[in-house]
């Protein structure tokens, strides 16, 4: 499907945006530039919007947004409907365009689009989502009922790990809800955002009531501060997720700012070694370690430590590394080629600092594939707490072991942390395993489950400096976040009083 609208004069395509029903050529002059990171070379350049061009897109959600906000509910949830079996119909051609620009190999690719997809499921149970409270006689001949609105224009800025699911977590509720939306995807993989455009008109969604801008701060700081944009949704790093939350709060805007991540595993010493060793392969090196739920810290407890080295390391020496379009490599390359540099940078740090190099993936090369952007599965074992490859997101295949001696230490590290967005515990113990539950500081928590990602009819956050605002992601706050609650208290003529009432109503 075509998603270009002009070709630059070297014969790259050029992405741009997607505005009121249509693709639009971007008219700022600014570009950038768009890699498949298993070859190294750019496949297109992308619009960035100016100023002038975003306020064009909120102004097409701001038009769009009586008409669509006045559509019943069921028949909003139709057109969701139809946008899931769109989607579906095209999850291979989704998950290709996903491998080009993201690198991640193509089944998982479909699976981010998939679990994006149950999120459209959940949305297409809308009306009874917005059923509202009654109550009957709560004074004499006096009823009360609440209801759910939209908020109006809502905005969405995502990071390029997920380009499917991310969207996938705000705009379907957001759209069923009632409102419209403006999505500003990453730049580094913007083409799966304008191709969910398209299926969404597709699917009979109304011109405006979707749209896209291409961009980087320019047009993020636009959204951020224009007044008819209600409500924003932010993944992404910490760093930005604070400035998003500081700046549309001052702004009078409601905000959800998902940040960044450190997520720990607990291994304790009665869990079985090969099938920590296995979830951990997936956990830590699935997507290269690009995942905000990716385990990067692995917490061995008392003698878990040594027997899981042993066997990880001829896991890791036999891990696929590729083309994530070739179906037989299990981990594609870095994103870009800065992104693999830092994380090469912080295998450096990480040796310099003293931690053993147990697996070295620094010299990682696909033959054929030379600029590609690849690094290789790294193990990093004795990892301190004062080092910066614990401290901080290194966002790559880099797996840490900190070893402790029970469990109420490695609860404390995870308490300590300044992330807390997922973690897990690996044990057959019943009592350590509701202890560690209970008492862990980290929004969502997995039990012999090593990425704990809610499903949709569940919401996803985390905790800490992972999330900025009082909501999290789809589910149930979904709903919440994306509407405004309002209350009626009425009786009818036969049961108005006659006289003033100065003072407050109270039941006699
Ligand atoms: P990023 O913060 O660099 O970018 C995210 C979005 O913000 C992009 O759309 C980008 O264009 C925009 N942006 C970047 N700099 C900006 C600035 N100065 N002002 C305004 N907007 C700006 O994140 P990324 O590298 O795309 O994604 C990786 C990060 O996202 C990791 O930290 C990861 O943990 C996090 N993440 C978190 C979750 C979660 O659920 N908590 C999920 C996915 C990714």
């Amino acid at each position: 499907m075509n998603m270009q609208v002009a070709t630059s004069a070297d014969g790259l395509r050029t992405l741009s945006h997607f505005v009121d029903g249509n693709l639009r050529a971007g008219a700022s002059g600014r570009f950038g530039q768009v890699f498949n990171p298993a070859t190294g070379q750019v496949s297109a350049r992308v619009s960035f919007a100016s100023t002038q061009e975003t306020q064009m897109a909120i102004a097409a959600a701001r038009k769009a947004l009586p008409s669509w906000a006045a559509t019943p509910p069921v028949q909003r949830a139709r057109v969701m409907f139809r946008f899931k079996a769109l989607m579906e119909a095209h999850i291979d051609e989704l998950a290709a365009i996903i491998t080009s620009e993201h690198g991640k190999v193509q089944s998982d690719a479909r699976g981010e689009v998939s679990r994006g997809l149950e999120v459209v499921e959940f949305a297409c149970g809308i009306p009874h989502l917005l059923k509202g409270e009654f109550s009957d006689d709560v004074g004499r001949a006096i009823d009360s009922w609440s209801l759910r609105q939209p908020v109006g224009v809502c905005a969405g800025i995502t990071p390029f790990n997920f380009p499917a699911m991310v969207p996938l977590w705000m705009f379907p509720i957001a759209l069923a809800c009632g409102n419209t939306f403006v999505l500003k995807p990453s730049e580094k993989d913007p083409s799966c955002a304008l191709r969910m455009a398209q299926l969404l008109s597709e699917a009979g969604l109304p011109a405006g009531v979707f749209n896209v801008v291409n961009g980087d701060r320019e047009s993020v700081d636009a959204l951020l501060s224009h007044p008819d944009v209600a409500a924003v949704s932010f993944v992404g790093s910490t760093p930005i997720a604070q400035h998003i939350y500081e700046t549309a709060a001052r702004h009078g805007k409601r905000v959800q700012a998902l940040g960044g991540a450190k997520n720990h595993m607990v291994v304790m010493p009665d869990a079985n070694p090969k099938l920590v060793a296995q979830a951990l392969m997936g956990a830590a090196f699935g997507s290269a370690g690009e995942r905000c739920m990716a385990i990067s810290v692995a917490v061995a407890v008392g003698n878990a430590g040594d027997r899981l080295v042993e066997e990880l390391r001829p896991m890791i020496a036999a891990l696929k590394i590729g083309n994530g379009a070739d179906s037989a490599v299990e981990m594609g390359p870095l994103v870009t080629r800065e992104h693999m540099e830092r994380v090469r940078g912080y295998i450096d740090i990480g040796v310099q600092e003293g931690a053993t190099l147990v697996v070295d993936g620094r010299s990682q090369s696909v033959p054929g594939h030379e600029q590609g952007f690849y690094l290789g599965a790294t193990l990093l074992d004795h990892v301190k707490t004062h080092m910066r490859v614990y401290k901080e997101e290194i966002f790559g295949p880099v797996l840490a072991i900190v070893r402790v001696p029970d469990l109420a230490s490695a609860l404390k590290l995870i308490e300590e942390h300044e992330f807390g967005n997922g973690t897990s515990i690996y044990t057959n113990d019943g009592d350590a395993a509701r202890t560690f539950c209970h008492q862990v500081q980290a929004g969502m928590v997995g039990v012999n489950v090593p990425i704990p990602v809610p499903m949709a009819f569940h919401s996803f956050g985390g905790w800490k400096r992972s999330l900025f605002g009082d909501l999290h992601v789809h589910g149930p706050d979904g709903v919440r976040f994306y509407t405004r609650m309002k209350t009626m208290t009425a009786r009818w003529p036969t049961g108005i009083r006659s006289v003033a009432e100065y003072v407050m109503p109270v039941m006699k």
